[in-house]
């Protein structure tokens, strides 16, 4: 993950964002000889904060390391990055545990120009120095995901996590936030973990759960052949579901670490962890946990809103202050989740790259207009169908509920004479209906409470109408 600091991760190069190729540099993130890298501290505050909330061990001490090999978009002909002291150890986020969490930087970016960009007459690869040198955190996990569904739906809360932590702008298509995934199979009652594979770079939640998907297939058909998997680093071609291979995978011995020399290690100080601490916002787990125990909303309520944050900001907007509020929360949210967030449109709400469609706080409707619709429908003053009538009018022109409501004469029908009228002659109407439910079938009411909400125009009271039914036939 790409950390939102403003400078490099050890120069003072700022970040950048499309900006002309290798403007960005300075001797440090070029790798000229005689220069020094100094570690960003603001990278380490947001390594610390990121540590907070995978509830990992901070180290109090940990080093960079020299991780060498050789490739052009590595000026240096290493990468400085942590190895067996980074910077956070263990922890767990919902299901799935926290290896270790380190800071390293990230490499610069080669574009490989074929045949239709040739420079001097011959394919070429180019590259662009702006990226070199930006703060990268690695989070690794433990083997605890079974399934591609189960990885992308991790991600997506490491993701919100992540967003709310303010670390990182986690854009996944521009590479902000991106995923390997190690894959091994195992036989059914085995423990032991069978030999690995990783696919490299996965930057959207659906190529990676089809990438994965891919990769068990391919695994599965060499084992069942009776063959072997060879560990290694993978690619996968979202466009045509290919997986190829990039390298046999490298042991760590191959990279031949040793402690960066240029760098002092890091000291973590109770200031430090006191500034991290400071800047935490409540994390999506918590808040959800919170909805569940405060106001008594369903668990999956509660993580559909939390997992959210544009939802749960919006919701709780709309709740306003708890202990005067007079709305039912979990009624709010199912309006809130069930009812307007469909309605807005699925604009990669859920599971595509950004997740960011479907914004209410976006919509035309103000959270305090869902509320006052939502009060109005839980004194009974409109019917369900009214109410979705009336959002239906506010997401497309915005407005107020109450104005809808007189404006198109939806408000409810209360029990008294008129609609004891129009239920008797839906009983005049269904007579044979009406004489099944005397004989003990309440099915058969339905077409009589139908007739009464097509004549009310869905103004009345389900079950109100079937109070008054009842009533009239004497069950
Ligand atoms: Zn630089």
């Amino acid at each position: 993950m790409q950390l939102a600091t403003a400078t490099k991760m050890f120069c003072g190069c700022e970040l950048s964002f499309g900006e002309p190729p290798n403007t960005r540099t300075c001797p440090v993130c070029l790798g000229l000889p005689g220069s020094l890298p100094v570690a960003n501290a603001r990278a380490v505050h947001f390594g610390l904060m990121i540590g907070m909330a995978l509830g990992s061990e901070l180290a109090p001490r940990s080093i960079f390391h020299r991780k060498n090999y050789f490739y052009p978009d590595l000026p240096k002909g290493y990468q400085i990055s942590q190895y067996d002291e980074p910077l956070c150890l263990g922890g767990r986020l919902g299901e799935v545990r926290i290896h270790r969490v380190h800071l390293e930087e990230d490499a610069a970016k080669l574009t490989h120009v074929g045949a239709s960009g040739r420079i001097h007459g011959s394919d070429a690869s180019i590259v662009d120095f702006n990226r070199g040198g930006t703060p990268l955190a690695e989070i690794v996990t433990e083997p605890d995901v079974r399934s591609p569904e189960q990885a992308s739906e991790w991600l997506k809360l490491l993701r919100t996590t992540l967003r709310q932590l303010g670390v990182s702008d986690v854009n996944m298509q521009e590479g902000s936030l991106r995923c390997d995934a190690n894959i091994s199979l195992r036989p059914v009652g085995s423990s032991e973990l069978g030999v690995k594979t990783e696919l490299k770079n996965m930057n959207s939640f659906r190529f990676i759960e089809r990438g994965i998907r891919a990769e068990i297939a391919r695994q599965e058909k060499i084992l069942q052949g009776g063959g072997q998997i060879i560990q290694e680093t993978l690619h996968f071609d979202p466009g045509s579901g290919a997986i190829t291979s990039l390298r046999s995978k490298e042991e760590a011995h191959d990279y031949r670490y040793f402690p960066e020399p240029d760098l002092l290690p890091v000291a973590i100080g109770r200031q430090m962890i006191d500034a991290a601490r400071a800047d935490m916002s409540e994390l999506p787990a918590a808040r959800a946990e919170r909805f569940e125990r405060e106001l008594g909303l369903s668990a999956e309520s509660s993580q559909l809103l939390a997992f959210r944050a544009e939802l749960s900001d919006y919701f709780e907007g709309a709740l306003g202050d708890v202990a005067k509020s007079t709305l039912p929360p979990q009624t709010l949210a199912n309006w809130v989740a069930g009812e307007l967030v469909p309605r807005l449109g699925d604009a990669g709400g859920d599971g595509s790259e950004e997740g960011a469609g479907n914004d209410p706080s976006s919509s035309r409707v103000e959270p305090g207009a869902l509320a006052s619709l939502v009060e109005m429908l839980v004194a009974k003053r409109i019917s369900v169908g009214a109410a979705r009538r009336v959002l239906d009018t506010l997401v497309a022109h915005g407005g107020d509920p109450q104005e809808i409501v007189d404006a198109e004469g939806l408000a409810a029908m209360d029990g008294g004479d008129e609609l004891a009228g129009i239920v008797a002659g839906a009983l005049a109407a269904n007579a044979d209906a009406a004489q099944r439910v005397r004989e003990g079938n309440p099915k058969a009411i339905g077409p009589i409470v139908g007739q009464v909400m097509r004549e009310t125009k869905g103004r009345a009271d389900g079950t109100e109408v079937a109070r008054l039914v009842n009533e009239q036939l004497g069950v």
